[in-house]
């Protein structure tokens, strides 16, 4: 039998994972030696004992076998909460692929020397009536800022003080101003002392509905008879779900369990934390992406000491470190920003039930559109599925329109909006009422080209076209290029060198046009560059500070704007045209919840949904806010070729200096895998091809696709490309795996 070898990390300390050291697995310890156990080993010159943890195994080594120390011995002290992390990262090197070192650092929060931190709490000074007194005032003199915190205070006697300035967007400046007029209070209360209860008057849980007491009670009884598994609930926006995950979260905490909650950053909103912090007061913690490491780190300390029952947070709150964790919400479950886009690119739904099921804890999954895995893995009773069907506070579903633009062309409208949609929008100005303006596209501006000779102007160092933007600059999104626009075409020279606008900053433009007098704000990718601007921006909106709201995707996920009565889509198509099978999925998806952002408050909502493909089964379907048979064509695509969920794929990803290089090692890769597997009938290998984007930053991307109905199978095939890899010494070239990937390449 061969040599085993085990990768040591010794006296792992939160500063460093990044120096495995090789030592033989005796015999007499093979059995006990795996990923996460804790070993004596001797270290040194002078072979001083020491303890460190077993990170990865192997049977090779790249250093001569005689100079290998053995383990000396398995620690008798069983394992730990760092026990747990590094299995987690093992499995996730070896599901996802990626090194142990990044497996590692993604699970295990670096500490960082931080100075005393200190938490603040707003205390309010004066009573309920004079606070509504200071309302009327501020509102008088347009004071929106002091408007939101007085809101705020009226409602609670206590809030945390970084959920104000973070949440509510409330500048230091307007917190000390109405300090001094004496109806709040600043203090100051250290992090580790326990503090008294952040929000005084603590709400107690609202009657439920028979449904939610319903789903509460299965999981808790399950939960109960160690039958833990996983839960789908598909409820529309407003139908309950929260309300369902505190009431399970309570009866958890009431049994001595912990709870992780994933919500998306983008939906960490003020009102969906007051919410947590009312039901479980300081036991609550948030973590997002402001957050420090060092900040990270202590509330990852903290949960390790259970001085907290629940964490909310983003994708990496998974990996926080409860002691008896009983359960993992994901909120909005079908967010894609719950795939990590850096190796491992691994995603939380899969990777918090693999955490649950080695604790014993339980899953829940929420979302008013599903994935489709999540919905198939239901349909197939891998998970339990439950349905909120009704709105809770009231509230009609807005009345939907889908607008042919080929229509709207043939009778001569040229601009880009609809007749419908120019009426609707005049009406909501007349009467007051707020609209957005959603544009369906990841890109900003629109790309340049000749008129003459259709020449696009493209970026030198990556293969997309770069953007106009109103200063005249053409702009590369990938890599920052700019370059003045040219005066003539480069190939032809002709003077018809011009901007094809469909980005928001020309919808903007076209509403100024359309609508002289309106008030417009604009939010995207590029008026959002800090997290700051877009809180402002949507408090802003909020306030009533504009009519319109032009923006992406980003305009349609969290806040709700009980003002907002009409939603436009301006063209629903532009996310199906993308060469990527999720592209149906995600136009649903998107179209949907922009449908369900009018009409959130007591006046009923209108949507105009615009495009040239009104029979698509994606837009037919979120146009009637029909899941279920936008489902039932969906999955039969996927089925019929053989994508996930009904099978899996494996996306291998190069990137390298050499265009030849890196199209060779592709090819390597595809024989290899033909000759090796190559009889296997279920197997579909797609490619080598260069990437869509076949350039960034002038590095050279390949991509070669497999597809399975076995994932364990393309791990197989994960495994051979990586040994082949080390082998043929393949240093330069950085390769990637993306397992059910979220995009095409
Ligand atoms: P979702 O998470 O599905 O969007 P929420 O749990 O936020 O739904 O509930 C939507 C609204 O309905 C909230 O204002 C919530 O307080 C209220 N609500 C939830 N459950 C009930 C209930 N059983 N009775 C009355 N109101 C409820
Ligand atoms: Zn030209
Ligand atoms: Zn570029």
């Amino acid at each position: 039998m061969s040599e085993r070898y085990a990768d040591v990390i010794v006296e792992i300390s939160h500063e460093k994972v990044d120096r495995p050291f090789q030592y033989r697995i005796p015999d007499r310890l093979l059995e006990q030696v795996f990923p996460g156990v804790r070993v004596h080993v001797p270290f040194g010159r002078g072979n001083k004992d020491m303890t460190g943890y077993v990170v990865d195994l192997s049977d090779q080594t790249d250093y001569p076998p005689e100079k290998i120390k053995d383990i000396a011995g398995v620690d008798e002290n069983g394992t730990t909460v760092e026990s747990d992390l590094i299995q987690t990262a093992y499995w996730m090197k070896s599901h996802y692929g990626s090194t142990i070192i990044n497996a590692l650092k993604t699970v295990l929060p670096v500490k960082q020397k931080l100075k005393q931190p200190v938490k603040k709490k707003i205390v309010r000074l004066c009573d309920k009536e004079e606070i509504e007194r200071q309302i009327t005032e501020c509102t008088r003199k347009h004071q929106t800022a002091k408007c939101r915190v007085l809101e705020a205070l009226l409602e609670e006697e206590i809030l945390p003080y970084a959920l104000l300035r973070e949440k509510l967007n409330v500048a230091a400046p307007t917190i000390n101003s109405l300090e001094k007029q004496g109806i709040l209070s600043v203090e100051i209360e250290n992090y580790y002392r326990n503090p008294v209860k952040m929000i005084s008057g603590r709400e107690a849980a609202k009657p439920l509905s028979k449904k939610q007491n319903l789903i509460i009670e299965d999981v808790i009884q399950d939960y109960r008879d160690g039958n833990v598994g996983t839960y789908l609930i598909h409820g529309i926006t407003g139908s309950g779900k929260t309300e369902v995950y505190l009431g399970i979260i309570e009866q958890m905490i009431a049994m001595g369990r912990q709870a992780i909650v994933l919500i998306p950053e983008i939906a960490l909103t003020y009102q969906t934390l007051l919410r947590f912090y009312k039901r479980f007061g300081d036991r609550v913690s948030v973590m997002n992406s402001t957050l420090s490491m060092g900040e990270k780190y202590d509330q990852m300390e903290r949960a390790r000491r259970s001085e907290l029952d629940v964490i909310i947070g983003p994708r990496s709150a998974l990996f926080t470190p409860f002691p008896n964790l009983g359960i993992i919400i994901i909120d909005e479950e079908h967010e894609n920003s719950y795939k990590s886009e850096s190796m491992p690119k691994y995603h939380a739904r899969e990777t918090a039930i693999r955490i649950a099921s080695g604790k014993g804890a339980s899953v829940v999954l929420g979302s008013a559109t599903p994935s489709l895995e999540a919905y198939y893995r239901a349909k197939r009773g891998e998970y339990k599925l439950y349905r909120l069907n009704e709105r809770l506070t009231g509230g009609q579903l807005p009345q939907v329109y889908t607008i042919d633009l080929r229509e709207e062309l043939k009778e001569g409208n040229r601009s880009i909006f609809s007749r419908k949609l120019k009426s609707l929008i005049k009406e909501r100005l007349d009467a007051g009422e707020q609209s957005m303006l959603f544009l369906n596209r990841r890109g900003y501006a629109g790309f340049v080209s000749c008129r003459a000779c259709g020449l696009v102007m493209k970026c030198p160092h990556c293969d997309v076209s770069l953007s106009e933007h109103r200063n005249g600059k053409l702009v590369c999104h990938y890599c920052g290029y700019e370059v003045g626009k040219p005066q003539k075409c480069p190939s032809c020279e002709s003077k018809y060198l011009l901007g094809f606008k469909a980005g928001t900053e020309q919808i903007e433009e076209a509403v100024h046009k359309e609508f002289p007098g309106a008030r417009v704000l604009r939010m995207d990718a590029d008026s959002t560059r800090s997290k700051e601007s877009y809180e402002k921006i949507l408090s802003a909106f909020a306030d009533g500070k504009a009519d319109i709201l032009v923006g992406t995707q980003m305009i349609v996920k969290g806040h709700d704007f009980p003002n907002v009565t009409l939603v436009g889509i301006l063209a629903a198509d532009l996310s199906l045209n993308q060469n990527d099978y999720r592209a149906g999925e995600r136009t649903f998806q998107l179209l949907t919840q922009a449908a369900g952002r009018a009409g959130r408050g007591n006046k009923p909502g209108e949507v105009v949904i615009q495009t040239y493909q009104p029979e698509h089964y994606s837009i037919v379907h979120a146009a009637n806010q029909d899941y279920d048979s936008f489902y039932a064509e969906e999955i039969v695509y996927r089925e019929l070729l053989q994508y996930p969920p009904a099978a899996h794929m494996l996306a291998v990803l190069t990137v390298s200096k050499e265009e030849e290089q890196g199209s060779y090692v592709m090819e390597q890769f595809a024989k290899l895998v033909r000759e090796r597997l190559g009889t296997e009938k279920e197997l579909f290998i797609i490619g080598p091809a260069q990437a869509s984007i076949s350039k960034i930053n002038d590095l050279y991307r390949h991509v070669l696709y497999f597809k399975h109905p076995d994932y364990e199978r393309l791990v197989q095939i994960k495994d051979l490309l990586e040994a082949y890899s080390r082998e043929e010494d393949w240093k330069t070239q950085s390769i990637q795996f993306d397992f059910d990937p979220m995009n095409s390449y």
